[in-house]
């Protein structure tokens, strides 16, 4: 599959990015973990901490995957509003998913000052601003279910966001403590933080099939055997070449950085922005100082057409950056990048085992929370793993009811 087209910032970020050898004789292990991005890495870290013998493979250099794309913005919300996910799952489950995307991101912050180099991760506020009137509702009916079930979150008018931002919105959620980080780095030093640990990484090893036994199960790249007890699949949005699933959705997004800038007038805290339109765009800044917008997706799962696309949607991203910052010169796209984006009908991840293939738990984080949702699924399949059941699995299995589809706000 065709991941990626362009370039992101991320990578000039670390120039001497960790290598790894590729799988040169058999293997034995207790969990053969397919993918190096951050979901593998995340997946290796949990279950090397709990004991167990790793081998992590890609077939591409480690975290050249959709993880490299990434625009690492860390939020407890997701792209189904609190409301939303109630309606459908009930105020248990719904209540339980945001926690869940709450806590992941305070376990990211910890494993993050646990690694050899910085990952600039970065608490930050989220403004979460109505893209138009007929908004304006849903977003109030979102912050008086955000203030019920105790989440931090302020709601603004029009002139309150008008007095601390360039720009003026119908209406707006303010909610504190969430955070960014540079996923390139992040997903190299884990990597690397795991191998130190006694995990074996290797990159430029594809798996090509698999056979189970009464021993284990066996998989083979082009040359080697790997044998394992268990194997954790985080192979991404290629994941579905392995099985196609009937709730995920395959489109492309886009992806701007800007030049490094001097000053961020208009834009409070250098926070989080993004909004209530679907395709939603959003904003962040970076450590060196850089704009990163991303958005304006295509139903398209098109390497090509991604391709064709990305110069008419770098210049909208930076239009619409120059519409909400009129006060900051001389906006240009210093990078830009387009990808392939997996998501699902009901905006929870992929996570647990699937029929037809035994002693086998996916992890697949797909949405525009991947990052959160794959520390979810890392602690998740780790419990499946060690202790056989987790109180979380129902929720993510994959044989799960989709009952709504498309409520967002
Ligand atoms: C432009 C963009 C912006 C995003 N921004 C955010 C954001 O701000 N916040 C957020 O939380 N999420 C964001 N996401 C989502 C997030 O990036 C993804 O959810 C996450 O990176 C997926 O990680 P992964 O490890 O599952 O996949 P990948 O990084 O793609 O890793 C999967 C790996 O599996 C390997 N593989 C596949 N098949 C095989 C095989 N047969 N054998 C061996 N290896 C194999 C691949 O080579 C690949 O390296 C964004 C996504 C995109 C596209």
């Amino acid at each position: 599959m065709d991941l990626h087209t362009g370039k992101s910032n991320w990578v000039d970020s670390l120039p001497y990015a960790p290598s790894f050898p590729a799988l040169e004789q058999d293997a034995t292990c207790d969990v053969l973990v397919v993918g190096a991005g951050e979901c593998g890495a995340l997946c290796a870290f949990e279950l090397v901490s709990r004991g167990l013998d790793v081998i992590v493979v890609d077939k591409r250099k480690a975290v050249s995957g959709i993880s490299s794309a990434n625009t690492g913005m860390l939020q407890a919300a997701s792209d189904k509003s609190l409301h939303s996910y109630i309606h459908s799952l009930g105020p248990e489950r719904g209540v339980r998913v945001y926690r869940l995307c709450r806590q992941a991101v305070d376990q990211l912050e910890r494993i993050s000052s646990m690694l050899d180099f910085d990952c600039q991760f970065k608490r930050r506020d989220s403004l979460y601003f109505a893209s138009t009137e007929e908004d304006v509702p849903g977003l109030k009916k979102e912050y008086e279910t955000l203030a019920k079930y105790g989440f931090d979150a302020d709601y603004w008018d029009e002139s309150a966001i008008g007095d601390h931002f360039s720009f003026r919105k119908p209406a707006a959620l303010y909610s504190r403590n969430d955070a960014e980080f540079n996923p390139y780095r992040f997903v190299n030093a884990l990597l690397l933080y795991v191998s130190r640990q006694g995990a074996r990484v290797f990159e430029h090893t594809e798996v090509i099939r698999h056979t189970t036994d009464k021993e284990g199960i066996v998989f083979y790249t082009p040359n080697y055997r790997i044998r394992a007890q268990y194997a954790v699949i985080a192979a991404g949005y290629e994941a579905q070449e392995w099985k196609r699933n009937p709730n995920a959705v395959m489109s492309s997004t886009f992806a701007i950085a800007t030049r490094r800038l001097n000053d961020f007038p208009g834009w409070p805290g250098r926070c989080l922005i993004w909004e209530t339109a679907r395709p939603y765009l959003y904003i962040r800044t970076t450590a060196d100082n850089r704009i990163v917008a991303g958005g304006l997706d295509e139903r398209t799962g098109s390497g090509t057409e991604r391709e064709r696309m990305l110069r008419h949607k770098s210049d909208l991203l930076v239009e619409r950056l120059r519409q909400l910052f009129p006060h900051i010169p001389d906006l240009r796209a210093e990078y830009s990048w387009a990808a392939a984006f997996g998501s699902t009908h009901d905006s929870l991840p992929l996570i647990g085992p699937q029929e037809s293939f035994p002693r086998c738990y996916f992890a697949l984080g797909y949405g525009g929370n991947g990052t959160v949702y794959s520390m979810i699924a890392s602690q998740l399949i780790a419990g499946l793993l060690t202790e056989g059941r987790h109180p979380d699995a129902e929720l993510f299995r994959f044989d799960r009811p989709v009952r709504d589809v498309g409520v967002s706000i």
